[in-house]
């Protein structure tokens, strides 16, 4: 398929994806922006169409199709659902660098803020840790609370009024000051050895999830390699349509797991294992890095995925409260990892597990998608958060920070008081209560 009003310069849909689309209409009742709107544009069937017409030259590159494209919250809930196999995130993925070009064509610019965020702090460890330390002291100080108070995020908007209190609490300590570069199972023969991203908005917000992973994989006989220097992976850029920064940081992160030989790669982030996962399909023009890329793919596991696989260690069922567990859309949807997580919870909580209606319906989260589309984002997250309520559970269990932190937030508007945990937590405390691990 030739594509005429598609610029060569970056991804191009995939031709053969979009003519795998039949039109059978069958992802529709999955897609949360079509359940909102009604309106065919805003389903994946409408997309597909979109993307073909500008492809075949039929329709021009409008304000529409760029609206469309970042409207859809990559959830992938139509991937899972369609019978054809079309590789729907692929493709919006690629369309999204489409009009970020486009954008950057038009006005020379594209996001300001989203550039600024990505390019100037996600790309930058050191940078991105010192602003989270700063953030760390206007949340401990008592600054956030007067700020809030006085409602002074309004000098910048409604919309930063708004956002202001779904800031993730910044933990004391970071990642690599918690963990050393190898850490060696306490009991036992060393079984596997595991290399662990730190990840970015993790190792910030999360470092004790981090902390918490290690424990239970040296737990189950692993040795756990943390190596230093790590960037953000660059799902983060690659899911919203900077394809040259995603490529750039995955490189980095391709050659700095390289230097280490493992069995695996642990990720415990959702977006990121999704995103690693398909990290050749970035380098399709550079066989020699498409090589490399592919091999290192084949070795990223998500946590809950890996644990299950290696038989990981019984803990006793502690919960005495009701647990369930919320499918992050890069979990269940881009790794298709949906029945692990599930065990995991289940090891944990026995009887006291109760499934979650609609548990794998975006919570409105989708990367940055709460900081670019808040009001949807919102009515998602209320949509979720019903449906917790309605289990009755004091926690809430999810494999992604961004869920966490979004789900966090529905907590507090709720008023409710559930716990957000991640299962390596979960199971990290079960495994305390055996004894120690
Ligand atoms: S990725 Fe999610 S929001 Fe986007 S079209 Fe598919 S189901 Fe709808
Ligand atoms: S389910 Fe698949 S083939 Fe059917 S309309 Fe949706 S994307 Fe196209």
């Amino acid at each position: 398929m030739s594509t005429p009003n598609f610029s060569p310069y970056v991804p191009i849909p995939d031709g053969a994806f979009l003519r795998q689309c039949i039109h059978c209409g069958l992802c529709l009742s999955t897609c949360p922006t079509y359940a909102l709107t009604a309106r065919e544009i805003s389903s994946p069937r409408g997309r597909i169409r979109m993307m073909k017409n500008v492809a075949e030259g039929t329709m021009p590159l409008t304000e529409t199709f760029m609206h469309e494209m970042f409207f859809c919250l990559d959830c992938r809930a139509c991937e899972t659902a369609c019978p054809a196999g079309v590789q729907y995130g692929a493709l919006v993925e690629a369309a999204r660098a489409q009009v970020e070009h486009a954008r950057a064509l038009q006005t020379g610019e594209s996001s300001q803020l989203k550039k600024f965020i990505l390019r100037q702090i996600f790309t930058k460890p050191a940078r991105l840790r010192f602003l989270a330390r700063l953030l760390r002291f206007y949340q401990w100080s008592g600054l956030e609370k007067l700020a809030l108070w006085l409602r002074l995020p309004r000098i910048f908007g409604k919309k930063m009024m708004a956002l202001a209190p779904m800031a993730p609490r910044i933990e004391a300590k970071f990642t690599f000051a918690r963990l050393p570069e190898k850490i060696s199972p306490r009991q036992g023969k060393v079984r596997h050895r595991v290399a662990l991203l730190v990840g970015c908005v993790q190792d910030v917000a999360f470092a004790s999830v981090n902390e918490d992973t290690a424990a239970v994989l040296a737990a189950n006989g692993c040795e756990v390699i943390v190596p230093r220097h790590q960037a953000c992976c660059g799902s983060l850029h690659g899911h919203t349509g900077d394809a040259e920064d995603a490529k750039m940081l995955a490189r980095k992160i391709i050659e700095l797991f390289e230097a280490v030989e493992v069995d695996a790669i642990i990720v415990n982030a959702a977006g990121c294992g999704s995103f690693m996962k398909a990290y050749h399909h970035l380098f399709a023009d550079d066989p020699a890095l498409h090589r490399r890329a592919e091999n290192f793919a084949a070795k990223v596991k998500d946590l809950s995925e890996y644990l299950v696989e290696i038989g990981f260690k019984q803990p006793p069922q502690t919960l005495s409260d009701c647990a369930t567990y919320h499918d992050a859309c890069h979990l269940v949807h881009g790794q298709k990892v949906a029945r692990q997580p599930r065990e995991v919870v289940r090891a944990v909580a026995g009887a006291n597990y109760v499934e979650l209606n609609e548990a794998s319906w975006c919570c409105g989260s989708a990367g940055i998608y709460n900081l670019t589309h808040f009001e949807t984002s919102m009515q998602l997250l209320e949509r979720k958060m019903k449906n917790i309520v309605a289990t009755g559970a004091k926690m809430v269990v999810t494999g992604n920070p961004g869920c966490a932190i979004q789900l966090q937030h529905g907590c507090r508007q709720f008023g409710v008081s559930i716990e957000v945990v991640h299962p390596a937590t979960l199971l990290r405390r079960a495994y305390e209560r055996m004894g120690g691990i």
